[in-house]
């Protein structure tokens, strides 16, 4: 996190925009919140759930190489032993002797507290993993971990995946889910947390062929984004250095973002050669071994590992959809979020609360909402109505008006553009599966025309 970025959206303006709207709020706030713990909203976990559900369906529903896994966030105590956390999962940390804060020592210069400027004791490590008991006795033997990441669910599963489903090499097992970490300082909102999700990816593949499914990872993860919105010159691939290699990895390369406080993580990219299946084979005496039925060999396969955080990449997708525009001397904020990503894809607007107008609306409303989440907003005028929904990124709002009730047409605005057309009700759904889809706004159905061309793109 270097290079001070003054062209981005300033953080402030995220996080109160999720504050205000019901995308994100502290956790447990009426108790004063716990630190680095993050609730999603009425709008957040519609918006989080459409980033899972189009990385599932990206890398999973759209593939015939890969399968889905969801595996339970306690695991055998073995396997942190096998993969390296119990031992290796560690941050070097600081502790100030006066406030008592803990800093992880790469983060501060000098021996003095950043907070208090009280002195700060000597590094020791610290290991990130939550530790808890099973079972009613808190005792040694006893002890569990809540997962640090998803990744090893899919290793120890690897034989059963392989045997349920008969794939052969390459493929690979996807999931979605929790992870924890006891992170030494948090911050940058949901950036850094320590209860998150991710997304990740253990590909299998033959040894030799591991450099070129890497490259072909790091592609398409990038492409995934940029399909999504983010633009290109926000994202950025670093490569590891020898020397910053993990232990397990063979190469690594991060895609960063450019986050409001600068260039950061926002997945990871690892060869892991069989680092892995090696360690939970000789740990559990089991063999994670594949049969080639071609060349009659057994072997361990590699495995490139595309890692994605869920947290971060709602941010990302946030910050990259804010905008402001001056409009007629105040400012319009909006949020152009891809529709696949957008927490209603439709608003609907009965120009006023009169009981022949509200019938219709709401009618069209039900309709509307067996296809899609939609909102229904009939307070305040309906120009303030339309920069509600703007804020929050849906892409299309359906307008219910006195003529309405005469011709039975709506009117259908858009929110980028904030250009509108006139349908028939009847062409209505019809209408918005194509616009939601990327086509233009003025292709017009059976019987609709053009009203309002506020801007054309
Ligand atoms: P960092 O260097 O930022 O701590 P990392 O290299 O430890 O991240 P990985 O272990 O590669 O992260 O985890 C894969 C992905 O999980 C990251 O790219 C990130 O998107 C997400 N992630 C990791 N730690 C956190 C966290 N504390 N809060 C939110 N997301 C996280």
């Amino acid at each position: 996190m270097t290079e001070k970025t003054p062209d981005k959206v300033d953080m402030e303006k995220i996080v109160s925009l999720c504050r205000r709207r019901g995308f994100i709020f502290p956790s447990s706030e009426i108790y004063g919140g716990l630190s680095s713990c993050w609730d999603y909203g009425p709008l957040g976990v519609e918006l989080k759930r459409n980033v899972k559900e189009a990385w599932w369906r990206a890398m999973v529903q759209e593939r015939d190489d890969m399968v889905g896994l969801d595996a339970s966030i306690l695991m055998h105590p073995q396997t942190w032993a096998a993969s390296g956390h119990l031992e290796g999962f560690a941050d070097p940390l600081v502790e100030c002797k006066n406030c008592h804060l803990r800093w992880r020592s790469d983060e501060v210069a000098g021996n003095r507290c950043p907070s208090c400027g009280g002195e700060l004791t000597e590094s020791r490590m610290f290991n990130l993993m939550f530790k808890t008991f099973m079972g009613p006795v808190e005792e040694d033997a006893a002890v569990v971990y809540l997962r640090p990441e998803t990744a090893q669910g899919m290793f120890v599963n690897f034989q059963n995946v392989l045997n349920t489903t008969r794939k052969r090499l390459p493929f690979g097992i996807a999931q979605i889910g929790k992870a924890f970490r006891n992170e030494i300082t948090t911050g940058n909102f949901i950036f850094r947390s320590r209860e998150f999700e991710q997304m990740e990816i253990e590909f299998f593949v033959k040894p030799g062929s591991d450099g070129e499914w890497f490259n072909y990872w790091l592609e398409e993860r990038l492409q995934w984004y940029t399909k999504l919105g983010i633009k290109k010159e926000h994202l950025r691939p670093r490569e590891h250095g020898k020397e910053e290699l993990s232990h397990y990895s063979r190469r690594t390369v991060d895609i960063n973002y450019l986050f409001p406080m600068g260039w950061a993580e926002l997945e990871g990219i690892a060869n892991r050669g069989d680092f892995d299946l090696g360690q939970h084979a000789s740990s559990s005496g089991k063999d994670l071994s594949y049969f080639d039925e071609e060349t009659k060999e057994h072997f361990l396969p590699y495995i490139i590992e595309p890692s994605a955080g869920v947290d971060r990449s709602v941010l990302a997708f946030l910050c990259d959809a804010y905008d402001e525009e001056a409009d007629n001397g105040e400012i319009r904020v909006l949020l152009h979020l891809h529709p696949s990503l957008a927490p209603f894809k439709v608003a609907v607007l009965p120009l006023s609360r009169r009981e022949n107008l509200v019938k219709v609306a709401k009618e069209v409303s039900a309709d509307l909402r067996r296809h899609w989440m939609v909102s229904y907003d009939d307070a305040q005028s309906i120009g303030r109505r339309y920069r509600r929904q703007d804020e929050i990124g849906t892409p299309f709002s359906v307008t219910i008006d006195f003529q309405s009730l005469e011709d039975n047409q709506v009117t259908i605005r858009e929110r980028d553009t904030m250009n509108q057309i006139r349908v028939p009700i009847p062409e209505l759904q019809k209408t918005l599966t194509a616009k939601l889809a990327g086509e233009d706004l003025f292709v017009l159905p059976p019987g609709g025309q053009v009203w309002k061309e506020e801007k054309r793109k």
